[in-house]
């Protein structure tokens, strides 16, 4: 006997969940429930996230998702319609420094340009003119310390000037509540135990307090608890979803560093920084996925390695010389699901009728949540809404093909 209906069932209160339920419901889906384990919204990835809102991307498809997104969280008060969103997006522009030639920073440059983007080529002069906290070198750092570096002023660097950041939690409260207002029903501290099926089809979800929901349409919008819930559906998708634990830092940011600082993608010493908050700090992650599988997103350490803090340091003091060594540096790990076959999501239908997933973000989930719900609310209810994307969502769909892409990390 069921407690409770509703016309589709989100399992998962993180920004993709709460995205597909306000797009979903902006269109007057239906009765949509959200089911979260957790006591707030944003307690999984989302909660950890940088939210750094960049548009490259090694094919046209991701970098018109990334732009519409962007162009939502650009836009949030509108988007959201929210007249005091918390989120507010700070545009701080983005720096390549990842080892492009003349060549390819001006083929990405254009691939971008033809996609309406703002996008340059930068040489070290130009560079240090508009950031002059930055320094140009190319020449990467021998992160064990073991050799001496010399600085070597090299380029080109791609610049997007419209990337930057937003705040996480902000934007998962806010689209919570536009979701509300538009009729969705949030259930915390429920945890989804088992997935109920019949003649080939959902039928509803059961609840670890012994509740149940009858539902002809369950999402899996679970973040690095997807296998479960795909598990307990009994259906195995074609793709290697890895929860990782990822680790950033954050430091305070002293008078020393006080001209404009954007986004730096920088693999000479392994990281990408962005201001954070209002400024205050900067925020230092690493730029290549070497992150640690988890086995039970429940537990994993949520502290930061000493030497993931040592080489990390080591590297933002290259690439802003002027940083004194005094500073108080924090940090904290999270989790994000690494499809490992090709870092992309896959999102829609599978083999079990009424089941979807939206799963294997990797380092991307946030900048394309908007879209992601924008893809499920138009392909459900074939309506459409203000700041949709045209990019359709057989792109990410379950039984493609891997994505060919440049770099197989999160820079993707
Ligand atoms: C350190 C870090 C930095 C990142 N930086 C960026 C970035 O700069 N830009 C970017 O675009 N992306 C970034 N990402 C990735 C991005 O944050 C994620 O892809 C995105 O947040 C995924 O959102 P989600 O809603 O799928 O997952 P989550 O936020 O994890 O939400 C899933 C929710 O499902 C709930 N849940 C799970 N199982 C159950 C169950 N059985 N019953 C009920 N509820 C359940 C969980 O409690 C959780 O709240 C980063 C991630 C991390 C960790």
């Amino acid at each position: 006997m069921a407690d409770s209906k509703a016309e589709i069932v989100i399992v998962g209160a993180g920004i993709i969940g709460l995205s597909i339920a306000y797009q979903l419901a902006r269109r007057g889906a239906g009765r949509i429930m959200i089911l979260e384990k957790a006591a707030a919204v944003a307690e999984g990835s989302t909660g950890a996230s940088s939210a750094v809102l960049r548009q490259r991307y090694s094919n046209p498809e991701m970098i018109r998702l990334a732009r519409d997104g962007l162009r939502a969280y650009s836009n949030w008060s509108e988007f959201t319609g929210l007249s005091e969103p918390r989120a507010v997006y700070q545009r701080t522009g983005m720096i390549w420094m990842v080892g492009d030639t003349p060549e390819a920073a001006a083929a990405h440059a254009e691939l971008m340009r033809n996609e309406g983007i703002d996008a340059e080529v930068l040489d070290a002069a130009e560079l240090q003119r508009r950031f002059p906290a930055l320094a140009a070198c190319s020449s990467a750092l021998d992160l064990s310390g073991a050799t001496e570096h010399e600085c070597a002023d090299g380029g080109p660097f791609l610049f997007e000037r419209d990337a930057g950041y937003t705040d996480p939690v902000g934007a998962a409260q806010d689209l919570l509540e536009a979701a509300l207002r538009e009729g969705v029903e949030l259930r915390l501290r429920q945890r989804v135990t088992s997935i109920r099926r019949s003649g080939g089809r959902i039928t509803g979800v059961d609840l670890a307090g012994g509740c149940s929901i009858d539902s002809p349409l369950v999402i899996n919008a679970a973040g690095p608890w997807c296998n479960q819930l795909n598990s307990m559906a009994g259906i195995k998708v074609p793709w290697t979803l890895s929860p990782m634990r990822v680790q950033v830092l954050h430091r305070d940011r002293p008078t020393e560093i006080d001209g404009p600082l954007p986004v730096v993608a920088d693999t000479t010493g392994g990281i990408y920084l962005r201001p954070e908050g209002r400024g205050q700090q900067i925020l230092i992650g690493a730029i290549e996925e070497e992150h640690e599988v988890i086995a039970d997103p429940d537990d994993f350490q949520r502290g930061v390695d000493p030497e993931y803090r040592e080489t990390k340091i080591l590297g933002l003091h290259h690439r802003l010389p002027a940083l004194p060594h005094r500073g108080r540096v924090t940090g904290l790990a999270g989790l994000y699901t690494v499809n490992e076959e090709d870092v992309h999501p896959i999102l829609g239908p599978t083999e079990l009728d009424g089941f979807l997933v939206a799963n294997g973000f990797s380092g991307h989930g946030f900048k394309l949540a908007p879209m992601i719900g924008s893809q499920i609310a138009q392909s459900l209810t074939g309506k459409r809404a203000s700041f949709d994307t045209d990019v359709p969502i057989d792109y990410l769909r379950v039984d493609r093909e891997p994505i060919t892409v440049q770099s197989k990390t999160a820079v993707a």
